[in-house]
């Protein structure tokens, strides 16, 4: 058996969500290498070659694959599939993207974000938001993956995988690169923060977004939302928690004004602890939370931070 990670990178820096596919690599079990594709990558497949449990890292670096389209590097998968019986990814965006076109040029089942490894074969993964737990066995030969990467821990570093050069330049003409707008944010990446405080409808405005500013700043935290808090315009939809944002798990999640709606909760609910401030004591977010603080949030947060 032999799996191939896609490693995930940006601005030349290894996505910590790769160890921890590596993590459920090394739960299947069998020979792991790493895919490094993009342009001018040497510094990530240095990194990507230190994870642990790796060895080999094989690196397609030219021009073809910068920005790191879907369509190239599904090819290139596809291309190198005949060496593997798996092949993983994060469920990130980019690996959603990815291993979904991979899985058609292979003709083969996508299993999607994994939560466990029960053998070779099968697989532990969510279905209905969350709120079911599907078993699932695959008989293809060639199996493609995508992980929640919360739900594995990630290998450290200590590894020293030999890096291989891949000679393989694939041209898509299905899609090209036009320009990129990011988000500048200072605080930690709401996905792999230690620490989570997100506001929901019950902030009232964006303004008072700056409410979870103080006490962010004092816990190291990234804040997240509501989708009803990005609906309204009250912040941008990067920070959406739930079904349809990003699946966070941090060690601490504190939800402000937030009721507590299934799609909300199957992107928080496997957090540590669950702190909940909400002015409604029947609120359903209390039935998750760890600590359930019932009182209007404009008199609590300020009262927090100072404590804090
Ligand atoms: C297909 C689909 C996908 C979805 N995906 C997502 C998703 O990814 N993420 C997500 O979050 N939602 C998602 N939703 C929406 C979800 O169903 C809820 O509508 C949403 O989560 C509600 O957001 P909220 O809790 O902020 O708002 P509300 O449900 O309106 O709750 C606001 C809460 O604030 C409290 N409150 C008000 N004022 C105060 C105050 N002064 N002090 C303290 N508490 C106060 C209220 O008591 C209330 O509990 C999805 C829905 C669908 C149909």
């Amino acid at each position: 058996m032999s799996i191939l990670v896609l490693a995930e990178h940006h601005d030349g820096q290894l996505a910590a969500g790769t160890a921890h596919v590596v993590g459920a690599a090394l739960a299947i079990g069998g020979d792991i290498d790493i895919l490094v594709a993009g342009d001018d990558v040497a510094g990530v497949a240095e990194a990507a070659a230190r994870l642990d449990g790796v060895s080999c890292v094989r690196v397609a670096d030219a021009p073809a694959y910068a920005h790191q389209l879907a369509e190239p590097l599904a090819e290139l998968l596809a291309q190198l599939a005949d060496d593997y019986s798996h092949v993983l990814a994060a469920a990130s965006t980019e690996g959603k993207n990815v291993l979904p076109r991979v899985a058609a040029l292979k003709d083969v089942s996508q299993i999607s974000e994994i939560l466990s490894v029960e053998s070779a074969d099968t697989f532990k993964r969510p279905i209905y938001a969350g709120n079911a737990i599907a078993t699932v066995q695959s008989s293809d030969a060639f199996k493609v993956i995508t992980v929640r990467t919360t739900a594995f821990d990630p290998v450290a570093d200590g590894g020293g995988a030999t890096i291989e050069a891949l000679d393989i330049v694939v041209s898509s003409e299905l899609s090209r690169f036009i320009g990129e707008e990011l988000a500048q944010n200072e605080r930690p990446e709401l996905g792999g923060a230690r620490v989570v405080i997100s506001g929901g409808r019950g902030m009232g405005n964006g303004d008072n977004f700056k409410l979870l500013d103080g006490i962010a700043d004092k816990l190291g935290a990234a804040i997240g939302a509501s989708r009803a808090a990005v609906d309204a315009g009250f912040v941008p939809n990067d920070m959406q928690v739930g079904q349809t944002g990003k699946i966070v798990a941090p060690d601490l999640y504190i939800a402000v004004g937030i009721s507590g709606a299934i799609q909300h909760l199957a992107g928080m609910k496997d957090s540590k602890v669950i702190v909940a401030i909400n002015k409604d004591d029947e609120a359903p977010i209390f039935q998750v939370a760890d600590y359930g603080l019932v009182g209007d949030l404009f008199e609590i947060l300020p009262e927090l931070e100072q404590k804090l």
